[in-house]
């Protein structure tokens, strides 16, 4: 009698935001998810596929048939838009990618390769609704912290109770709020979607958000983020229903795309080696933050003016607008113990034994990269949930510092050059960066409560099959 063939693998389409953070952390999960017998669809707008493909190292990947297949939609703007425009690019998104996405379902049935279920970033729920539509199991995952999404699932309950206004505007600013008694205290400047620059893009950012929480409360099965329990323990005692996984650890896998935007220098590696111990301020503000180029000159003059090695990514678009504002001579003074680089391999850098700490703009990756390395932080936030992170760091976890502006706005070289001081000599910092660093290995380890939640996803997203 022949035996029946094989049943075939469970397919999952994987869909980020636009944005260097949540695909590098998607493609993270979804290698995780071909590791355990998965097929996977990586589906990338039109203009990121073409930057994560170009940025990959070797020979481009085969069209064929892998287990991890990177393909793209249009995001509805026009080749020449600005993407970092978020406004205008949560706009297109939401009005033009449904009906592609589902137009790339339809086609992946018709050509026998099923999608079984869809996994699709917190900040794309949409294509929630899409799974549903469809007839698909649905998760969402979330790039950022377990509470930036709890803060977003209780928008409504915050406007019942006052704390914000139906346009998402915190009604008193600066004052601290609980989302339940068990929780620790918010401030209602952090509240994220308020922090995205112009009244006008924060309300973008909330309505979107608001929409999405439809689509997670009625089509999402599963609601993970890249988190760790032991960081946010009384979040995930609220909000049940999320699922911490991480910390996912990108870029640990030589030969697998990472999904970045540009190409990673690793001669930063060998400069690296060449360096003592703990001896290095590793500078990096994740892919989106710009300084205005008083804020980078200064910058620039503050890792001068502290006398310690440092490396710092500047990258190529920010090195386009602001290569006028290096100071004069900047680059010849600091030679030798200052290295810049367009794009580093972040991962590696943080785990190196010569980095001492870490100057971050406290962007959710950048955070569970350095607690996961057990690097203490030089907090410099930015925009969104950041300072949201930056609270978490210097607060609650007490694993950094700081910086702060002065009356003008703007971080001193002085105040770089003392808090740098103030950290590198703080040993109880360190201690429990340290100590965190063996909380986040115990959480993804086997037994880990990580670990289980991935596993008991996988098995639950299988078993459809
Ligand atoms: N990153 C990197 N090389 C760099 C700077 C950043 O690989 O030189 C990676 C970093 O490891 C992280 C991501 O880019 O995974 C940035 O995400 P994050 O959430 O920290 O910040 P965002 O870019 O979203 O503001």
């Amino acid at each position: 009698m022949e035996s029946s063939p094989p049943p075939p693998p469970p397919h999952a389409l994987v869909i980020p935001y636009p944005a260097q953070g949540h695909v590098i952390s998607l493609m993270e999960l979804s290698h995780r998810l071909v590791d355990r017998g998965f097929v996977v669809t990586f589906v990338n707008t039109d203009f990121d596929h073409a930057r994560v493909v170009a940025s990959l190292p070797g020979p481009r990947p085969r069209t064929g048939p892998t287990p991890l297949r990177l393909v793209s939609i249009p995001d509805g703007l026009e080749p020449c838009a600005d993407r970092n425009d978020i406004k205008r690019l949560t706009l297109a998104v939401q009005e033009y990618m449904p009906e592609c996405l589902e137009e790339l379902l339809m086609r992946a049935a018709s050509e026998g390769s099923p999608v079984t279920c869809v996994i699709a970033d917190h900040c794309m729920a949409w294509a929630l609704d899409v799974a549903k539509k469809m007839g698909l199991r649905a998760a969402a995952f979330s790039t950022a912290s377990a509470s930036m999404l709890v803060m977003a699932l209780s928008i409504p309950k915050m406007i019942d109770d006052g704390t914000i206004g139906d346009d998402g505007v915190p009604t008193e600013p600066n004052r601290m709020i609980r989302l339940s008694p068990e929780m620790p205290p918010m401030n209602t400047t952090h509240v994220w979607w308020n922090r995205f620059g112009d009244p006008s893009t924060n309300r973008v950012l909330f309505d979107y958000i608001t929409r999405g929480n439809k689509s997670i409360d009625t089509a999402a099965e599963w609601v993970l983020c890249n988190s760790f329990s032991h960081v946010e323990s009384s979040i995930f005692k609220y909000a049940s229903i999320v699922r911490p996984i991480g910390p996912l650890l990108p870029g640990v896998r030589p030969g697998r795309p990472v999904g970045r935007y540009w190409p990673e220098d690793s001669s930063c590696e060998e400069w690296l080696d060449k360096q003592p111990p703990k001896s290095v301020v590793y500078v990096a503000f994740g892919s989106f933050t710009v300084f205005d180029p008083r804020q980078f000159q200064e910058l620039a003059l503050g890792l001068e003016l502290m006398g310690q090695r440092f490396l710092w990514v500047v990258r190529p678009d920010v090195t386009e607008k602001m290569n006028r504002a290096f100071p004069r001579g900047f680059e010849e003074r600091v030679a030798g113990r200052g290295r810049m680089v367009g794009w580093s391999p972040q991962q590696r850098v943080l785990a190196h034994p010569s980095v001492a700490c870490f100057m971050s703009h406290c962007g959710w990756n950048s955070t569970m990269e350095g607690v996961t390395n057990g690097v203490p932080f030089l907090c410099w936030p930015y925009f969104a949930d950041q300072f949201l992170n930056e609270s978490y760091i210097c607060d609650s976890w007490k694993i950094g510092l700081r910086l702060c502006k002065d009356v003008e706005g703007i971080v001193t070289k002085e105040e770089i050059e003392a808090k740098v001081e103030a950290l590198l000599s703080d040993g109880e910092v360190v201690g429990r960066a340290l100590e965190l660093k063996e909380m986040a290995a115990m959480s993804i380890s086997e037994g880990g409560s990580s670990y289980d939640n991935f596993n008991e996803f996988v098995d639950s997203m299988k078993t459809f099959v």
